[in-house]
């Protein structure tokens, strides 16, 4: 199975990370299986930093909860460069503590937006996948 992300979830971080913009940008991306993204769940970047995120512990409670309920899985997180490539920092690497998701990344450094998706397993980057 491949990895996908419908044309709406996309635009809907898109528009999210384009608005935040100088800031970074961040959310969770659900879906129906682990390799499917069918929705953008918005999320507060609490660092409110153009060059780290974090989340808000409440926000991630209630975005598990909310997925539960909808019966759709974390296919991951994402979040957004506003100004460097679409790839890990040492920083992101260092907080992804979790194998089994995948680690988006939406650049906004140059004219044409570039997403890339990771797996990220013991500091190292595994796996990567351009979606757009
Ligand atoms: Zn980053």
């Amino acid at each position: 199975m491949a990895l996908t992300i419908t044309e709406e979830a996309y635009n809907s971080l898109l528009n999210q990370a384009r608005n935040d913009a100088p800031i970074e940008s961040c959310g969770y991306l659900l879906g129906p299986d682990e390799e499917t993204v069918t929705q953008n769940y918005q999320m507060t970047n609490i660092d409110h930093s153009p060059e780290h995120f974090s989340f808000a512990p409440r926000e991630q409670f209630e975005a598990l909860n909310y997925a539960r309920r909808n019966g759709l899985k974390i296919v991951g997180n994402w979040h957004s460069h506003p100004a460097s490539p679409s790839r890990p920092s040492a920083e992101d690497i260092k907080l992804a503590h979790d194998p089994d998701i995948y680690y988006f990344i939406l650049s906004l450094a140059e004219e044409t937006p570039v997403f890339n998706a990771f797996k990220i397993q013991n500091g190292e980057v595994i796996d990567r996948i351009n979606l757009r």
